[in-house]
């Protein structure tokens, strides 16, 4: 009888130590998920230091896109790779690089039309 005790004692402290494991290992998943989740409202709660939060933050993220430019145009923001450049400014289209950056070029156009 006391072997069997003793094999009982011992199947319950392994289990007890699976089961730790196992619970630690899903808190770190949920606190890992959680922080992923809730990363936006500790910089929110920063104020006026929401920009270096941010900043700092970017570089950390996984699937962080490449960087964002601005149209310098209309102001819309867009991935570099689909920015236009002309000029040592950014432009969310052709279009907008053409309205920004033509006006010299076509009135010099003009006047040799002219
Ligand atoms: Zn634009």
């Amino acid at each position: 009888m006391g072997k069997v005790m003793t094999w009982v004692v011992i199947g319950l402290l392994v289990w007890g130590a699976w089961r730790l494991w196992t619970i630690s290992r899903v808190r770190a998943e949920r606190a890992r998920d959680a922080a992923r989740a809730a990363g936006d409202p500790p910089a929110a709660a920063g104020g006026n230091d929401g920009d270096a939060a941010e900043a700092g933050r970017e570089p950390r993220r996984p699937n962080a896109p490449e960087l964002m430019m601005q149209c310098a145009v209309c102001g819309v923001h867009l991935p570099g790779s689909e920015a236009r450049f002309s000029g040592g400014k950014v432009y969310c289209s052709d279009a907008h690089r053409d309205a920004a950056g033509v006006a010299g070029p076509v009135d010099a156009t003009r006047r040799d039309g002219r």
